[in-house]
C-alpha cells in the first residue's frame, strides 16, 4: 500500500541523516541502498523507533510511494547515480520525480534532465550543503533541474531545510537544468577562498605578530562578533584553542598538506571557461596545490631565501585589526567574483538566477553560513538587477572603511615574506576594477605586432585596425 512520502537510496552519512531530518518533519520515508543490509542495519539502530519505512529492491521501494513518486539519490557522484536512474526509470510513471542530493557535476545534471524529461520523468538536481550534521538537522538546499517538480517537492524541502531569521528556509528553487548543482559548485568555491583567507590572517597572526595559539584563538572569538561572524571563524577559534591529549594545542602538530576533492577546481575551471576574473578562488585552490608539495618546500626552505624581519608600521593591537579588515575586503571581494560568475554562466545557460534568494539559501545552513550573506541578500533585493556586488552602497562602503588596512597588511605580509595569494589577489582585482584605463593597451599592441590580430582605437569602437609596426613591406 502506497504510504510513503517520499524514497531516499543511499545509506551513507548524508541519506542516514537526511531520512531522520526528514522522519522529524513528519514524512515517511522508504529506504534502499546498494549494499542492501545496511537497510536492516539502520531500521535496527539509527532509525529504530522512527516511521521511516525499509524496502528490499528497489521495486519493492517504488511500491511503497505516493504519487507523483519522489525518490532522493544520496549515492557517490558519477556513475552510481546514472545507474540507479536506468534502474529506476522503468519502474516510473510519467510525472514522477529523481531528485540528485549528491556532489554531481552540473553538466551530468542537465544530460539527465534532458534525457528523463524526454522520458517523462522529472529531474531535480539539488546541491545539499552543511555535512552530516546539516544533513540531520538543517541543511542548506539548492535545487534545480525540472521547474515542474518544484511544486511536488517544495513542502518537504523547505521544511527539512536550514532557517534564519523569522524561519525563512535556507531552500528555494534555483533554475533550470544544472542550476541547483551549479550554484552549489559555486558555494564549495567560495568555501575554498573563505577558508584560504582564514588560514593567510592565521599565518600573518602567527609569524608576524608572533601570537599563541590561544591569543589567536581570542582574536577569532572577538572577530565573531563583527561583520565576519560566521561558521568557520567560529570553527577557527575551537581549533586553535583544542588542545591534545598530552595538553598541547594540536594545530600545530598537523601536516601542512590541505586535501581537496574538486568542487573548488570545477569552480576555477568554470571561471575560465566562461572568462570570469573569479582570482581569488582561482589562487586558494593553487593555495592547496602548493601546500600539498611538502617535500618540495622542505628542501626549498633549506635553499631559498626569504627577506629580513618586517617592520610594523602601527601597534600590534593596530595590525591586528587591519588584519581583521584585511580580511573582510578581502571576503567582499571573493563573493563579488563569485556572484560575477553566476550571472556569467546565466548568460550562458539561459537561467533566471535569484542572486537574493541564493544569498539566502547560503545564509544557514552550510559551511559558509554567515551575517554578511545577510547584507549580500539586502544588496540583491535592494537592487536585483545589480551589475557588481561592489557597486552596492553598503559594499562600497565597507570597502572604503577597510582599504587603508587592507593595503597595510598586504605591504607588510610582502615585506614579511609571507605568502598571501587570495589577500593580494584581491586587493588586485580590486585595483582592476577600479581602472577605467588599464594596461591593455599594450597586449593589443603586441598582439597586433606579431600576430596581426589588430586592435580598435578608442575614438573609433567596432573599427579593427592593423598597423605595420615595423616598417617592412
Ligand atoms: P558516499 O560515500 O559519497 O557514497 C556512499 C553511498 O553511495 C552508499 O550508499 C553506497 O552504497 C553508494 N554507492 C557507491 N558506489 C555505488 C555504485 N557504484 N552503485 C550504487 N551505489 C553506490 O556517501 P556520502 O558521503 O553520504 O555522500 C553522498 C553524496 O552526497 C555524494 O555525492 C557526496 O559528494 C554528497 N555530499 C556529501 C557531503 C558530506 O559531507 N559527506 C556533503 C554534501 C554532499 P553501498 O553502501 O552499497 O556502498
Amino acid at each position: 500500500m502506497a504510504q510513503a512520502d517520499i524514497a531516499l537510496i543511499g545509506l551513507a552519512v548524508m541519506g542516514q541523516n537526511l531520512i531522520l531530518n526528514m522522519n522529524d518533519h513528519g514524512f515517511v520515508v522508504c529506504t534502499f541502498n546498494r549494499t542492501v543490509s545496511k537497510v536492516d542495519d539502520f531500521l535496527a539502530n539509527e532509525a529504530k523507533g522512527t516511521k521511516v519505512i525499509g524496502a528490499k529492491s528497489l521495486k519493492e521501494m517504488v511500491s511503497t510511494l505516493k504519487k507523483p513518486r519522489r525518490v532522493i539519490l544520496l549515492v557517490k557522484a558519477g556513475q552510481a547515480v546514472d545507474d540507479f536512474i536506468q534502474k529506476l526509470v522503468p519502474l516510473l510513471d510519467t510525472g514522477d520525480i529523481i531528485i540528485d542530493g549528491g556532489n554531481s557535476e552540473y553538466r551530468d545534471t542537465t544530460r539527465r534532465c534532458r534525457d528523463l524529461k524526454a522520458k517523462g520523468i522529472l529531474f531535480v538536481g539539488s546541491g545539499v550543503s552543511g555535512g552530516e550534521e546539516g544533513a540531520r538537522y538543517g541543511p542548506s538546499l539548492m535545487p534545480g533541474g525540472n521547474k515542474e517538480a518544484w511544486p511536488h517537492i517544495k513542502t518537504i524541502f523547505q521544511a527539512i531545510a536550514a532557517k534564519v531569521g523569522t524561519g525563512e528556509p535556507c531552500c528555494d528553487w534555483v533554475g533550470d537544468e544544472g542550476a541547483g548543482h551549479y550554484v552549489k559548485m559555486v558555494h564549495n568555491g567560495i568555501e575554498y577562498g573563505d577558508m584560504q583567507l582564514i588560514c593567510e590572517a592565521y599565518h600573518l597572526m602567527k609569524d608576524v605578530l608572533g601570537m599563541q595559539h590561544q591569543e589567536m584563538a581570542k582574536a577569532f572569538e572577538e572577530w565573531n562578533k563583527t561583520e565576519l561572524d560566521s561558521f568557520l571563524i567560529e570553527i577557527t577559534a575551537n581549533i586553535l584553542k583544542f588542545r591534545d591529549t598530552d595538553g598541547q594545542e594540536l594545530l600545530p602538530k598537523i601536516r601542512d598538506s590541505a586535501g581537496q576533492k574538486g568542487t573548488g577546481k570545477w569552480t576555477a575551471v568554470s571561471a575560465l571557461e566562461y572568462g570570469m576574473p573569479v582570482t581569488l578562488i582561482g589562487e586558494a585552490v593553487f593555495a592547496r596545490c602548493l601546500s600539498s608539495l611538502k617535500e618540495e618546500r622542505v628542501q626549498a626552505s633549506k635553499m631559498l631565501k626569504g627577506p629580513q624581519k618586517a617592520q610594523l608600521a602601527n601597534s600590534k593591537e593596530a595590525f591586528l585589526e587591519d588584519i581583521r579588515k584585511a580580511l573582510y575586503a578581502s571576503k567582499i571581494i571573493s563573493y563579488a567574483q563569485g556572484f560575477m560568475l553566476l550571472r556569467q554562466a546565466a548568460t550562458e545557460f539561459g537561467w533566471t538566477l535569484n542572486y537574493g534568494a541564493i544569498a539566502l539559501m547560503w545564509r544557514g545552513g552550510c559551511i559558509i553560513r554567515s551575517v554578511f550573506l545577510g547584507k549580500i541578500k539586502d544588496a540583491f533585493e535592494r537592487n536585483p538587477e545589480l551589475q557588481n556586488l561592489l557597486l552596492d552602497d553598503f559594499f562600497k562602503s565597507a570597502i572604503d572603511n577597510c582599504q587603508d588596512s587592507w593595503r597595510r597588511v598586504v605591504s607588510t605580509g610582502v615585506q614579511a615574506g609571507i605568502p598571501m595569494p587570495c589577500f593580494t589577489t584581491a586587493l588586485s582585482f580590486y585595483d582592476g576594477y577600479r581602472h577605467e584605463v588599464l594596461p591593455a593597451n599594450l597586449i593589443q599592441a603586441q598582439r597586433d605586432y606579431f600576430g596581426a590580430h589588430t586592435y580598435e582605437l578608442l575614438a573609433k569602437p567596432g573599427e579593427f585596425i592593423h598597423t605595420n609596426w615595423t616598417g617592412h613591406g
